[in-house]
């Protein structure tokens, strides 16, 4: 349990407008609100909403809404009190948990811990220790500065089978935590249980996660000539989850927002040459497979991945294969081909970071890379060489889930491909039905506009008169509408509330509320609807308002007065005369004569 002052503490240091921008650097002032086009639906104009005074978002086009927490919770598609850990991040605030059970988050606790101080220790011995003169003379042979070991954290591993664990026993961790953490490797012997250090004679390279937490660590050896993998990684751990983690993502992800684009390499070493050079929206896979968790962690940053990939026959299969990954998750992916022979580190070590910056300059989408690549491969004169790269094609662009963006790729692959673009599309078409259709995450984890629930136009701006004008407002709603005229249960529940209490209370006690509420509140607070007209005083609107919510309880009470069999005929006669006339009088009077009605008929109903 997080107590409720820590959130509270949280939500103050955590102005929702620099928030979202971080997120969203296209938001912009316009008036008295920021506004940009909306992260969470399709959109070409504006809609997303975002209001410094009060604290909160609201678009208006999908309706998706809330407070800095629900904001961040619907980007990063966290839960609750991984939202609130994450802006404590942010914002420093020390989270001290009450309850629950210590010894769940205790866990994690101590293999952060044990991975801060592994990482400090691999440094120290790196940079000063006796042990590591080797390592020093390998790392300025690599042309690895002493400035860059340092932002990188760089460390060496000492050749022992307890350097480490010595150390931290000694500290007073366990064995089982340094397994736990994967930096100790369990071992039986004679039927006796033992542990030793992962990690032996190597360079070690912190990985962090996105918030820069030591969370694994890859070791490279130092000559060729010894035996063992050129590198050896962390397990995963309860911390460290490959197909999640990007090499270099903490530092890389403010210049990612930034470009909007993110430059996937595969070595450690390559992502930090980028870095050095000044390059630094660049992250390394570290020579694994490019998983749809890659792409969801970039997709929250970026608009467009450039791959860099090796000239060999292995990054083109990569390539082509992280393509698919990344236009499905509706990532816009370019491709670079190295030079034969180098890689990143070696091209800006020989030629310079500008000529990297150059290829990715020019890289071209992946639908050109794979129809070059094939174009390569395959005899495009037989029928058959044709038939496979259309295959290929087709296959590719319906990984992609918007219509709009498949049509276009169809057209630019069918001009590539000299093929009229409605004999690709009727391929593209049959194709998609004989497989299963593309998959559609983002629609999956964003409920479409229509789907979601719509309130009453004219009790949401009801709501909104009373939050942005209460003093005039609040008098006349409360002397001249009983709360049950309103038919929506939330604009009921909100106005009940607005009756005995001030509108900074809704969002005070936000988190109180249920999400239906809290969309709606976000809503009504975000700003006043463009539909309400800006010439009539808010009292003559909410006057008007009123005059429309008696109207049709009038309407509904006559309607009743048909069924009601506790009347005498002359009874009915009455009540009807009566309801008649005050419809009329809300028909065609004044606020004037629209009120003194109204009090009759609520003094006459007693
Ligand atoms: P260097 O330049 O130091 O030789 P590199 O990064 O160019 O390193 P590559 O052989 O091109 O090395 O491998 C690319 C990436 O793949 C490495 O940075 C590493 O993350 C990963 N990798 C390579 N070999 C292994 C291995 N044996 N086990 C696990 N990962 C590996
Ligand atoms: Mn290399």
């Amino acid at each position: 349990m997080i107590p409720k002052e820590t959130i509270e503490e949280i939500r103050s240091r955590c102005n929702v407008v620099e928030v979202v921008g971080s997120y969203l650097p296209q938001l912009q002032r316009r008036g008295s609100t920021f506004k940009c086009n909306c992260p969470f639906h399709q959109e070409k104009t504006p809609s997303f909403t975002v209001n410094e005074t009060r604290q909160i978002f609201h678009c208006f086009g999908c309706g998706a809404g809330g407070d800095v927490f629900g904001f961040v919770m619907e980007y990063e598609k966290v839960d609750f009190v991984t939202a609130v850990k994450i802006l404590a991040e942010r914002a420093g605030v020390e989270i001290v948990y009450e309850g629950g059970s210590p010894e769940k988050s205790g866990n994690k606790d101590v293999l952060y811990k044990l991975h801060t101080e592994a990482a400090a220790f691999y440094h120290r011995l790196l940079v000063k220790g006796a042990e590591g003169t080797e390592a020093r003379r390998y790392l300025e042979e690599r042309d690895l500065p002493p400035d860059v070991v340092k932002d990188f954290q760089l460390g060496f591993a000492p050749n022992e089978w307890d350097g480490l664990m010595k150390r931290a026993l000694k500290k007073g961790y366990t064995a089982e935590q340094l397994e736990a953490a994967g930096l100790a490797v369990p071992s039986e012997r004679n039927g006796r249980k033992s542990h030793y250090d992962r990690f032996r004679n190597r360079i070690m390279f912190p990985i962090c996660d996105p918030m820069g937490r030591v969370i694994g660590f890859s070791g490279r050896i130092m000559n060729a000539a010894e035996k063992g993998a050129k590198y050896v990684n962390s397990p995963e751990t309860l911390l460290f989850r490959k197909n999640q983690v990007l090499f270099a993502f903490d530092k890389a992800r403010k210049p990612i927002v930034e470009a909007r684009r993110a430059i996937v390499v595969e070595g450690q070493i390559d992502a930090i040459r980028c870095h050095q050079a000044g390059l630094s929206n660049v992250v390394a896979s570290q020579g694994t497979a490019l998983t749809e968790n890659h792409a969801r962690l970039i997709k929250r940053y970026a608009d467009e991945v450039v791959l860099v990939l090796d000239a060999d026959a292995a990054g083109v299969k990569a390539a082509l294969a992280s393509s698919e990954i990344f236009i499905a998750a509706e990532l816009s992916v370019r491709v670079v081909t190295l030079p034969e022979k180098e890689d990143p580190d070696s091209l800006i070590k020989k030629s310079g970071a500008g000529a990297l910056a150059e290829l990715v300059k020019n890289a071209p989408p992946a639908l050109e890379f794979l129809i070059d690549c094939l174009g390569q491969k395959e005899d495009m004169a037989s029928e058959a060489g044709r038939m496979r790269v259309i295959k290929a094609v087709l296959g590719l662009i319906n990984k992609c889930p918007a219509a709009s963006r498949r049509d276009a790729m169809l057209h630019r692959a069918a001009d590539l491909l000299n093929i009229s673009p409605q004999a690709l599309g009727q391929d593209l078409r049959r194709e998609q039905r004989n497989r299963r259709p593309a998959p559609r995450r983002a629609e999956e984890t964003v409920p479409a506009p229509s789907a979601r629930k719509t309130y009453p136009r004219q009790e949401t701006g009801l709501l909104e008169l009373l939050v942005h004008h209460y003093p005039e407002v609040q008098p006349l709603v409360h002397d001249y509408l009983p709360v049950c005229y309103l038919t929506d249960p939330v604009c009921r529940e909100l106005v009940e509330l607005l009756m005995i209490d001030l509108p900074e209370s809704l969002i005070e006690n936000f988190r109180d509320f249920d999400e239906e509420t809290q969309k709606v509140i976000s809503r009504i607070q975000v700003e006043e609807s463009r539909s309400i007209d800006q010439e009539t005083p808010a009292r003559d609107l909410a006057a008007m308002y009123i005059v429309l919510f008696w109207k049709r309880r009038v309407d509904l009470e006559l309607a009743e007065l048909n069924r009601r069999t506790d009347l005498t005929n002359e009874e009915r006669y009455v009540e009807r005369s009566r309801l008649v006339q005050i419809k009329k009088i809300l028909e065609n009077e004044g606020w004037n004569d629209a009120k003194l009605a109204i009090e009759a008929h609520l003094h006459a109903d007693g």
